[in-house]
């Protein structure tokens, strides 16, 4: 399959690593200095490619998925801290007809860690005095605070805490790629929930698997689809 990538920043340079150890190819490199644009020659270069992987900057989102609708190709984005344009893009793909994959985070553990946060937050707020709470450790180049991540977590929690908001402190320093931790504190323990990325890897791994997901579907989808569909019938 080729994929032509949208931001060649460090995740970018890992998903072409991991395309390439994957039998991807990469067949082109959309930067700051040279956005994607719709055009004759784009639509030359990217003839084949089965969808195009974002990992830019949040204000370019919605300039890169009107040329994609425009090219009629496939997105997955990775990009994070532009939910504020949801609806924009989400519209963007239901009237051109192309299929969108987004996920604040691509790896599968920690699609599978959002699960097991709900289930936990399902319990615990049905009981008296657990306070509920997470928190964000990222590298110091880190943009957006709070991450994607766990503003996702936060969404997830709120179906069992309402009103209540689900407090989220953030920490942005050194190399670590990624640590979310969800407590549930009580006056007599602690329940500690703890998802640690080792590396950007499995990120990339998860958005070429969004790759072949979407590849032959339209419409707006979250990696959360991609997992069901990995999951055996009855855990999905
Ligand atoms: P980075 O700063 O290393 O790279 C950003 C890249 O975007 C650069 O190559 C830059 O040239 C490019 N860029 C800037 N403007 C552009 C434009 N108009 N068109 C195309 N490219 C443009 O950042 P990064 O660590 O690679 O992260 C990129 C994004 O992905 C961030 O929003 C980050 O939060 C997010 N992220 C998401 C996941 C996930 O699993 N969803 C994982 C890691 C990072």
């Amino acid at each position: 399959m080729k994929v032509a990538l949208v931001g060649y920043g460090k995740m970018g340079r890992t998903v072409e690593e991991t395309a390439a150890a994957r039998g991807f190819e990469v067949v082109d490199r959309f930067t700051r200095e040279r956005p994607l644009r719709a055009g004759d020659a784009t639509r030359r270069a990217l003839s084949g490619v089965t969808a195009l992987v974002d990992f830019s900057v949040p204000e370019a989102v919605p300039e890169t998925a009107r040329a994609a609708a425009e090219l009629s190709l496939p997105l997955v984005i990775g990009t994070t801290g532009w939910q504020g344009r949801l609806d924009e893009v989400r519209e963007l793909a239901a009237r051109s007809g192309i299929g969108v994959v987004r996920a604040a985070n691509f790896s599968l553990g920690v699609n599978v860690f959002y699960r097991l946060i709900e289930q936990a937050a399902r319990l615990l707020s049905a009981l008296e005095g657990y306070d509920p709470f997470i928190h964000d450790w990222h590298h110091r180049f880190k943009l957006d605070s709070p991450s994607g991540t766990a503003l996702e977590i936060q969404r997830r929690m709120a179906r069992y805490y309402g009103e209540r908001e689900v407090p989220i402190t953030c920490q942005r320093a050194g190399y670590v790629p990624s640590v979310h931790w969800v407590g549930f504190d009580s006056a007599a323990d602690t329940i500690h929930l703890e998802h640690r990325a080792r590396n950007r890897q499995g990120l990339a791994e998860g958005a070429l698997l969004a790759v072949q997901w979407i590849s032959g579907r339209s419409g707006f989808h979250d990696f959360q689809d991609v997992l069901a569909d990995l999951l055996p019938e009855g855990l999905a």
